[in-house]
C-alpha cells in the first residue's frame, strides 16, 4: 500500500528521523526502505512535513513489530527463558496468572509458563512447579520439556523431571575449557549432561552417573542428538556404588552436588587415578567460603597417599545472604 514518505540522500537519513521524530511524524507502523541511493521515511501527516523535505507516495512493507508481554501488561514483568519455556517467581497467583497470559499472547516464541512451587529439594535436586498457561497447539509434549541451547550444545529436559540451571553456564565452559583430547573424566553427578558432553565433544571418554533415572534417559538422548554417544557411557545409580568398578580410573572429576559433595569425597578418591584433577563444588558461608571444602579434600586424599594442590578458588555466584556457590580445582597426585 502506498503511504506518503519524506524523501532523502541517505546520508542525511538519520538527521531527518530525528527531526520527523521530534515533530511526532514517523509513521511506526511502516517500514524505511533505501532505494538508488535514496532513502524513503514513512510520515504520519504529509501537510505538517515542512517545506524543507520532499513528500512522495510510494509502496512499504508494514512494521513487523514485536509485541512484548511489557507493552501487553503496562509493566515489565520478570521472567527467565529455557528454551520455549517461560519460568516466573511469583508469589501471587492472580498476578502470575496475568503475566502468563501476556506471555503467551506476545510474540515471543514461548509454549507454556510455568511457576516455582518450591525450592530445589531431595536428593534429585528437582522442584515443583505450577503449569500456569500452554499453547493449545503442543498439548503432546509435557509443558515442562524444552530444548536448551548453550554454547553450541543442545540439551532435551523435563524440569519437572531433573534438575537443570542455565545460569551456570559460564562456569560449566570454563571448566569444559581446560579438557584435552583422550582425558578419562567422571562426572559424578551429571544430571542431563552440561558437562559431560562438551568434554566428550573435546575429545575426552566420559563416565556420567546419576541418581535419577530420567537425567540418565535425557543424558543419553543429549548424548545422541550432540554427536558424542560413543564417547559417553551413562550409568544410573548411586555413585558411590558405581565407583569401586571404575577405581583408578579418571584423569579428572566433576563434582557438582555443591549441598553435600563432602558426602562422595571417598568415592572421588576411589575414582582418581595417580594423578587427577578435582572440580569440586561447595555452598559455603561467605566468611570461608572455600577452607571446609579444603579440609574435607585433604581429610579424604591423604589416607589414600596423595598430595593435594589447590589451583583455583573461585566464587561461581552468591547463593544465598551470606552464602557462596563456589568452585574449588584441585590436582590429587602420588
Ligand atoms: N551437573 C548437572 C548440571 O550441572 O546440570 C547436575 C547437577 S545437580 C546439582 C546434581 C545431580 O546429582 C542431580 O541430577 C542428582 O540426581 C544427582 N545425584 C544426587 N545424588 C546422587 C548420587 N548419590 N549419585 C549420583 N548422582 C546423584
Amino acid at each position: 500500500m502506498e503511504r506518503p514518505c519524506v524523501r532523502v540522500p541517505r546520508e542525511a537519513g538519520e538527521e531527518t528521523r530525528r527531526a520527523l521524530a521530534a515533530a511526532d511524524l514517523v509513521d511506526e507502523d511502516h517500514e524505511i526502505v533505501v532505494d538508488d541511493g535514496s532513502l524513503y521515511l514513512p510520515v504520519t501527516d504529509p501537510e505538517a512535513v515542512g517545506d524543507d523535505y520532499e513528500v512522495v507516495y510510494r509502496d512499504v512493507p508494514v512494521h513487523d513489530r514485536q509485541r512484548t508481554p511489557a507493552e501487553l501488561l503496562g509493566f515489565d514483568p520478570s521472567y527467565e527463558r529455557l528454551g520455549d519455556v517461560a519460568i516466573l517467581d511469583e508469589d501471587d497467583p492472580t498476578r502470575a496468572a496475568r503475566i502468563a497470559e501476556a506471555i503467551l499472547d506476545s510474540d515471543l516464541p514461548v509454549r507454556a509458563v510455568i511457576d516455582r512451587a518450591s525450592k530445589v529439594k531431595g536428593d534429585l535436586r528437582v522442584r515443583d512447579w505450577t503449569v500456569l498457561a500452554t499453547d493449545d497447539a503442543d498439548r503432546d509434549r509435557p509443558p515442562t520439556e524444552t530444548v536448551h541451547r548453550e554454547y553450541g550444545f543442545e540439551y532435551l529436559l523435563d524440569l519437572a523431571e531433573v534438575y537443570f540451571s542455565p545460569r551456570l553456564a559460564t562456569d560449566r565452559h570454563r571448566v569444559t575449557e581446560g579438557v584435552e583430547a583422550g582425558e578419562r573424566v567422571v562426572d559424578m553427578f551429571a544430571g542431563v549432561g552440561p558437562f559431560a558432553i562438551p568434554m566428550a565433544a573435546r575429545g575426552a571418554a566420559v563416565l556420567a552417573v546419576d541418581l535419577n533415572p530420567a537425567a540418565v534417559e535425557y543424558l543419553r538422548e543429549n548424548a545422541r542428538r550432540n554427536g558424542v554417544a560413543d564417547s559417553v557411557t551413562a550409568v544410573e545409580g548411586d555413585v558411590r556404588d558405581v565407583a569401586a568398578d571404575h577405581a583408578g580410573w579418571a584423569d579428572r572429576i566433576v563434582m557438582n552436588l555443591p549441598h553435600s559433595a563432602d558426602d562422595f569425597l571417598d568415592a572421588a578418591v576411589t575414582l582418581a587415578g595417580d594423578d587427577c584433577l578435582l572440580h569440586y563444588y561447595d555452598i559455603q558461608h561467605e566468611d570461608d567460603p572455600f577452607g571446609p571444602g579444603e579440609r574435607a579434600i585433604r581429610a579424604a586424599a591423604a589416607p589414600a597417599g596423595y598430595e593435594v594442590a589447590v589451583l583455583t578458588r573461585h566464587v561461581v555466584r552468591s547463593y544465598a545472604p551470606h552464602e557462596l556457590n563456589v568452585r574449588l580445582d584441585v590436582r590429587l597426585s602420588r
